[in-house]
């Protein structure tokens, strides 16, 4: 048999899940990859900047070819990365919200150049203004960009958040809104975090509130857009609209509710990551991991 071939049993196996974790790009996005590799990641999310400065230092040289030349020889992907916490792309403040947009471009243009094929970004906050404001904030600046940005491949997710304050993305109905507003909704999907839509109030603990949770966001969404998941246990309750996120098993979510995500065959290669607590040898990531691998039936 030619090393080529592919025994029947496995032509016939379903394409496993992709589980992986955000990892740090200190040291250069290439480095990112070899850590990540470590650590026993299939998918990967990274930031293509600092994340909590407006200000993106250029690439390194010869940082994207070796970037590029690391995915290829540790076979790592997808790769999505995570946008800066100071975008809001909901204000109503005409300053913050052409500061935002412009550096959403910014992180578009730099995933681009990487070749990494999806932005996650939170919708942001409405401050005060309302729900349907902000939403129509959010649109306009996803057609900005799209505008100026007609030919870029890049994708951008559109988180699930916990709805803490006057964050918006705590309900399906509010990104149904926004695939509606915009004009070209086939460039835009969503990100899922399991801690945000659990503290948003969605059930995921059992089969039944699993299967009604993913109806849900079915019905509004659709789950041909859902195409990232963060994999984060919950230190708070059901329906508290707190964002803490807490190693899986350990928190208010349990095991149960990973092992039904992992073995749902309608999210096969949907990249899942990590971004629970971790100290700088990634220890918890690794256990994690484990864990994880340990739920796929
Ligand atoms: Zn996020
Ligand atoms: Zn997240």
């Amino acid at each position: 048999m030619k090393a080529s071939a592919k025994k029947p049993s496995e032509e016939n196996a379903p394409p496993r899940v992709r589980l992986g974790a955000h990892i740090s790009i200190a040291g250069g996005v290439d480095r990112s990859v070899l850590t990540a590799q470590e650590v026993g990641c299939e998918a990967l999310q990274i930031f293509v900047k600092s994340s909590n400065q407006w200000r993106a230092a250029p690439f390194r040289d010869g940082e994207l070819d070796r970037f590029r030349a690391n995915l290829a020889s540790t076979g790592i992907g997808p790769v999505m990365a995570h946008d800066s916490y100071l975008i809001n792309l909901c204000s109503p403040q005409d300053g913050l919200w052409k500061k935002s947009l412009e550096a959403l471009l910014v992180e578009l243009d730099r995933c681009e150049a990487l070749g990494v094929p999806c932005l996650v970004t939170h919708p942001g906050a409405h401050t005060g203004a309302g729900e349907e404001a902000g939403l129509s904030q959010l649109a306009r600046a996803i057609d900005r960009v799209h505008g100026r940005r007609p030919d870029q491949k890049v994708s951008i997710l559109l988180e699930t958040t916990a709805g803490q304050g006057t964050g918006l993305g705590h309900r399906f109905e509010h990104f149904e809104k926004v695939f509606k507003l915009v004009n070209e909704p086939q460039r835009v999907g969503i990100c899922l975090d399991t801690c945000h839509v659990f503290a948003a109030g969605y059930d995921l603990r059992t089969a039944a509130a699993y299967r009604q949770t993913m109806e849900r966001l079915d019905g509004t969404v659709g789950l041909k857009k859902l195409l990232a998941i963060h994999l984060n246990d919950s230190r708070r309750e059901l329906g508290s609209r707190v964002d803490r996120h807490e190693q899986i098993g350990k928190g208010h979510l349990g095991v149960e509710a990973f092992r039904l995500l992992v073995n749902d065959s309608r999210l096969t290669g949907v990249p899942m990551v990590l971004e629970t607590p971790k100290g700088p040898d990634y220890a918890e990531d690794r256990s994690n991991l484990a864990l994880l691998r340990s739920l796929i039936a």
